[in-house]
């Protein structure tokens, strides 16, 4: 239930009270001060009403029979929690024991009878204030709530944007730099092996010049999703390194393993069979694989195993493309594919 807005409406009186005449009193003074009243005449009724439709405040008798006031107000607190309106509770008896029992049970704030009816006024005025005040201040807090998680989401959202490269919707060269210098530095402390595969489009230049830059794109992401496809551990990156070249890292994996790996995307890629006439290596599209591996060195850069991948890659261009060379050492086609 949304709360009351004394600024639109006029705020809405329950009056419980077990004496009429008081009831028809309370409901003249306070219909004078501009409220809407509702009046029951027991705390069964009343709860039964704040069912209904909540009201801005509660004029509760403390002694009433069946459901006595001080019974109806921890119930009302029971039931409505944060939402209770504020209740004021009117009793008969000015002692100390009988104050203590009204706020214990949630009594905002009480009066006695017989009733002081500006002090009544006053007070009534004051908890409505009071009530809107703390409404308003829920609302800012909900408001405020709800503007930070927006923020928290667009946050998010720029940063996989900023991670990712536009046209393959890989991981771009940022998050492959980002990765590869966190796990290298991991791997130091673990002492296990990291390997890195960087790989190239065997004469992209000429697919560009054969099919148009749209088609190089669509080829460039066509081998993207192959080699996003071909790596499915959590850890495991691949990037876009630039142009036609990609990279993937291979974390706690040997040079071996990384070798299968850069063969089972040769031989997708085969079977794909994306026609490449203006290649001098195949008549489809085809990639050169550098596969470097090493335990990283604690105080050491990953720019050394980056050489090495990217010497071995040049090794493989050199040799005739369409091949995985590993460390300088040519592995593929002449070792059997998986
Ligand atoms: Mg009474």
């Amino acid at each position: 239930m949304s709360e009351p807005d004394l600024q639109e409406k006029k705020p809405l009186i329950l009056i419980v009270d077990d004496e009429k005449t008081l009831r028809l009193v309370l409901r003249h003074a306070m219909e004078q001060e501009g409220y809407q009243v509702l009046e029951v005449n027991d705390g069964d009724q009343c709860l039964a009403v704040c069912q209904q439709q909540l009201p801005d405040i509660i004029l509760l008798d403390a002694m009433m029979p069946v459901v006595d006031g001080f019974t109806c107000c921890a119930q009302l607190h029971t039931t409505f929690g944060e939402q209770c309106p504020p209740i004021l509770m009117i009793t008969g008896l000015n002692n100390q024991e009988s104050v203590d029992r009204a706020f214990e049970a949630g009594a905002t704030d009480y009066i006695t009878k017989p009733i002081h009816w500006a002090v009544l006024r006053q007070r009534v005025r004051r908890l409505l204030q009071t009530q809107w005040a703390m409404a308003q201040l829920r609302r800012k807090i909900e408001h405020e709530r709800l503007l930070m998680a927006q923020l928290e989401a667009a946050n998010r959202e720029l940063q996989r944007l900023a991670s990712l490269d536009g046209l393959t919707q890989i991981a771009n060269r940022r998050s492959f730099d980002e990765c590869l210098q966190h796990e290298w530095k991991r791997l130091a402390r673990e002492k296990a092996p990291l390997s890195l595969i960087l790989c190239d489009i065997d004469f992209f230049k000429a697919y560009n010049d054969t099919y148009g830059h749209q088609a190089g794109d669509k080829c460039l992401k066509e081998v993207a999703h192959i080699l996003h496809q071909a790596v499915r551990r959590p850890a495991d990156l691949v990037a876009r390194y630039g142009g036609e070249e990609f990279v993937i890292i291979l974390p706690n994996t040997e040079v071996k393993g990384a070798v299968l790996v850069a063969q089972a995307i040769r031989s997708k890629l085969q079977a794909e069979a994306i026609p490449h006439a203006g290649s001098q290596a195949s008549g489809c599209v085809t990639l050169s694989f550098g596969v470097a591996g090493m335990i990283p060195r604690p105080g050491t850069s990953p720019n050394e195993l980056i050489a090495m991948a990217d010497q071995a890659l040049y090794q493989a261009k050199l040799e005739g493309r369409d091949r995985v060379v590993c460390n300088l050492v040519q592995v593929s086609p002449s070792i059997p594919e998986r």
